[in-house]
């Protein structure tokens, strides 16, 4: 039996950070479902499709094939073969991303993935739904969040520090909206597993956080 840590949580409370960080001490694979949504949205966003049109979004969805792979110790996220990293950490992929994952059809192809690596593979997966869709087993689950005003904070100086241009009021609104369509949509909504341990992680360092993690991953 493989073992599984799953990580839930808003956008930027920080779990591809922390993820990261516990499964290079812990010696597993770090696995970030948010960048196969992305993935996909890279596609609708290429192929044109009208957000709006979901019937659109179900039929394109059968020509992307989103994979994961590592590279020198890194996840990479493959779009039809293409390396798609470097394209798919932008607000309107990420617009989209949140978009197209109301739909049954295109969460039921990627969750599949992630359930069959996840599978034969110790792992810490993050995402919205992993502790409560994907790895209703998992070992051990988290649910790390922050205020909206301090992950809209971190988002901002992420942006600035690679020289992108940004406001905080809009980017604190979009963190918002994004929040709000995770949280209640009718399909696999973002919310805490019933067996997962909360992490606020506001006003806790990076290392304050994953020590935490690693202690829980223990006892677990
Ligand atoms: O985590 P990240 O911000 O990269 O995810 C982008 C979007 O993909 C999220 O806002 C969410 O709508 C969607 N997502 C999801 N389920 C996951 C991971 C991401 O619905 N497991």
């Amino acid at each position: 039996m493989s073992y599984n840590i799953a990580v839930d949580g808003p956008a930027g409370a920080g779990k591809s950070t922390i993820a990261k960080l516990v499964a290079k001490k812990k010696g597993i694979i770090y696995v970030d479902t948010g960048a196969m949504y992305r993935a996909m949205a890279l596609f609708m966003i290429r192929e044109n499709v009208d957000p709006k049109d979901q019937e659109a979004i179900i039929a394109k969805c059968a020509d992307a094939n989103v994979t994961l792979g590592q590279e020198d110790g890194q996840q990479v996220v493959y779009l039809n073969g293409e390396n798609v990293n470097g394209l798919i950490r932008t607000e309107a992929v990420g617009i989209m991303a949140s978009t197209i994952s109301v739909i049954g059809e295109v969460r039921a192809k990627l969750v599949e993935k992630q359930q069959a690596l996840a599978k034969t593979t110790d792992l810490i997966m993050d995402g919205r739904d992993i502790g409560t869709v994907v790895l209703p087993n998992a070992n051990l689950k988290i649910y790390l969040t922050a205020s909206s005003e301090v992950r809209a904070k971190r988002r901002f100086d992420e942006l600035i520090a690679k020289g992108q241009k940004c406001d905080f009021a809009q980017i604190k609104a979009d963190i918002e909206e994004r929040d709000y369509r995770d949280m209640h949509r009718e399909i696999s909504p973002l919310k805490q597993a019933d067996d997962a341990i909360l992490v606020d992680t506001s006003y806790m360092t990076i290392d304050e956080v994953v020590e935490k993690i690693l202690a829980l991953a223990e006892e677990n």
